[in-house]
């Protein structure tokens, strides 16, 4: 094991990005806040709704009375959706289950719905002062150099050692060590670029030693995510306004507002689609189900009148290619008044919590239609 916390400390008083929002706290809720916001997303993509959500949802109480329609549409745009429906749960949890308080145990934190080990340790620390040891990817990465494991970053064995290593390298002031092994490995340690020259442990960092930076940790073969298709409606009506259909609250992109979908991948779609996944045809075919089954499934006079070209979304699991089909709706009909349907100025669909590539189309709305 090699004594990193000495130099990483005196580095992250000199370097280190105390001004970031959530640096200036020792709030749990807010410190939770962010811990959440950053899983999987940078810190400049979070600045901005972490303010932003702060300012509309500050503590937990009103986090958990929120409508979810607020929470998602505050989210909106930062991905990985479930964080957002996870997030409220959690503040219902402490509300209901810890009187209002984030749990004071890693034990009892770890309960809480989307909080892992590493998420519930980082407030922890910072919030309560415990000695406790994150490992996020950033974390991760700085201990797989600096010790030189080549294995699997990703299997059991080694995130075991790997946490088993975090938790013995993690000094007292786990608070400041915690942020300073995260800004290492943000700034100095990076995933493509690290800047051994400039950094505190390059005297005793192994991988620097072996000329295995780069090669650090080590990439292991996964099969190509697999794909899936589907058709997105762009219904305006004749006063111009979009049509959005409330996804269910599980499962992908549960709870936000879509464009209503048509999957080619199952039922009587998949058979005017190829099923070896070249890209999704544009057929008179293709265009008269969609428009028949679209028209009957939301009881409206439609008239499709063109299909974009295909875009692609890459998710954690697969990839998504879709095309999106412009529609006139005809006279004054209306869709069914079930809640999961709603007609929005498109100014105001985009107030709403969408999906990126949802967003994306209407932001881009002018042409096509
Ligand atoms: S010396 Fe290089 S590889 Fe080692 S921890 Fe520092 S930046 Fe990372």
């Amino acid at each position: 094991m090699i004594p990193i916390a000495e130099p990483l400390l005196a580095w992250y008083t000199r370097h280190g990005r105390h001004d970031l929002p959530w640096r200036q706290t020792r709030d749990p809720y807010r410190l939770w806040l962010a811990e959440i916001m950053l899983q999987q997303t940078r810190v400049e993509s979070v600045k901005p709704y972490y303010t932003r959500f702060l300012q509309a949802l500050p503590d937990w109480r009103a986090l958990a009375a929120a409508p979810q329609d607020q929470v998602l549409a505050l989210w909106s745009g930062l991905g990985y959706y479930t964080r957002a429906r996870n997030a409220q749960r959690a503040a219902q949890v402490v509300m209901a289950g810890f009187a209002g308080h984030f749990p004071d145990t890693l034990e009892k934190a770890v309960t809480l719905p989307g909080v892992g080990r590493s998420t519930a340790a980082a407030v922890l620390a910072s919030a309560f002062g415990h000695r406790q040891a994150i490992l996020d990817a950033n974390a991760r990465r700085v201990l797989i150099r600096s010790h030189a494991i080549a294995a699997d970053p990703k299997a059991t064995a080694t995130q075991q050692w790997l946490w088993t290593l975090a938790s013995a390298l993690t000094p007292e002031d786990a608070h400041g060590y915690n942020q300073a092994i995260q800004d290492l490995g943000a700034m100095i340690c990076t995933p493509r670029q690290p800047r051994c020259t400039d950094c505190p442990l390059a005297s005793r960092c192994k991988a620097h030693a072996e000329g295995r930076s780069h090669a650090l940790p080590v990439t292991v073969h996964r099969p190509p995510k697999p794909q899936r298709r589907a058709f997105f409606l762009l219904a305006a009506d004749p006063e111009g306004r979009i049509l959005l259909e409330k996804r269910p609250d599980s499962g992908i992109w549960g709870g936000l507002w879509c464009l209503p979908q048509a999957a080619p991948d199952s039922g009587e779609l998949s058979n005017l689609c190829n099923d070896t996944l070249p890209p999704l045809e544009d057929t008179p075919a293709i265009r008269q189900f969609l428009q028949e089954a679209w028209s009957r499934r939301l009881r409206l006079d439609l008239r499709l009148t063109a299909l974009g070209e295909e875009q692609q979304h890459v998710f954690t699991h697969f990839q998504l290619r879709f095309r999106c089909a412009h529609a006139r709706v005809l006279g004054s009909a209306v869709a069914d008044s079930a809640a999961t349907l709603r007609w929005y100025r498109p100014a105001d669909a985009l107030a709403q919590g969408l999906p990126t590539p949802i967003r994306r189309i209407l932001r881009n709305l002018g042409g096509g239609r």
